[in-house]
């Protein structure tokens, strides 16, 4: 094994897209249990398997992902979750009874899958109500961080998120935030950037859409 911020220096981290190894290092760091890592930009899988044998982490392919974890429990369970939620969905529609059996278990597939991720309890609370009345919760936040940006209350720690954090004031989020930034930042400046881009581009897209409606 690579010692802790020699993986970081190797080509085989430095072949991985930026935003994968956002996602990878918080994990493989302890910050958060597990993550899902999308393998569509990822131009050699052999290298993304190397950095998680590296770390020891235990790992699931799937199509077009890659679920990791160094708790090998946790990620059997998930993956048990993953697949029970895609058979629940092949019967949604069919009965009101398999519907309400199905809306429990899509309940507790999120409840499970948030504590994995590592998010606050509050917003993967957050999530399953803006699901459950159909609304898309990403787009919710954008807006409520819109409005808080052009007021000035915007803590830009907000762009180091992963999850859709449940309100503009969560303290769990904003810490959650600053352990990835800092994280990021000490091991791999390129990634904790392309993580602030890609929130920030999505953030002002959303102020321009507020400031000229
Ligand atoms: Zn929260």
């Amino acid at each position: 094994m690579v010692n802790m911020s020699d993986l970081y220096q190797t080509k085989e981290w430095g072949s991985l897209p930026a935003m994968e190894r956002a996602y990878l290092l918080p994990t493989i760091e302890g910050i958060r249990e597990g993550c899902i890592v999308s393998t569509k930009q990822v131009p050699n899988i052999h290298s993304l398997e190397y950095c998680l044998n590296q770390k020891g982490l235990k790992y699931h392919k799937k199509e077009s992902i890659v679920i990791a974890s160094a708790n090998e429990e946790f990620l059997e369970k998930i993956i048990k979750e993953l697949e029970s939620m895609n058979i629940a969905h092949s019967f949604k529609g069919l009965d009101k009874k398999a519907d309400k059996i199905i809306k429990e278990i899509e309940i507790g597939y999120h409840k499970n899958m948030g504590e994995f991720l590592g998010y606050p309890k509050c917003c993967t609370n957050g999530f399953i109500k803006s699901t459950l009345k159909r609304k898309y919760a990403s787009n919710e936040w954008f807006k409520k961080a819109a409005k808080a940006c052009i007021k000035g209350k915007y803590d830009p720690l907000f762009d180091y998120i992963f999850h859709v954090p449940h309100s503009i004031d969560c303290k769990k989020s904003l810490r959650l935030c600053k352990d990835i930034k800092e994280c990021l930042e000490c091991y791999d400046k390129k990634a904790a950037e392309n993580l602030r881009i890609f929130n920030r581009g999505h953030l002002e897209k959303k102020v321009r859409k507020c400031t000229t409606t």
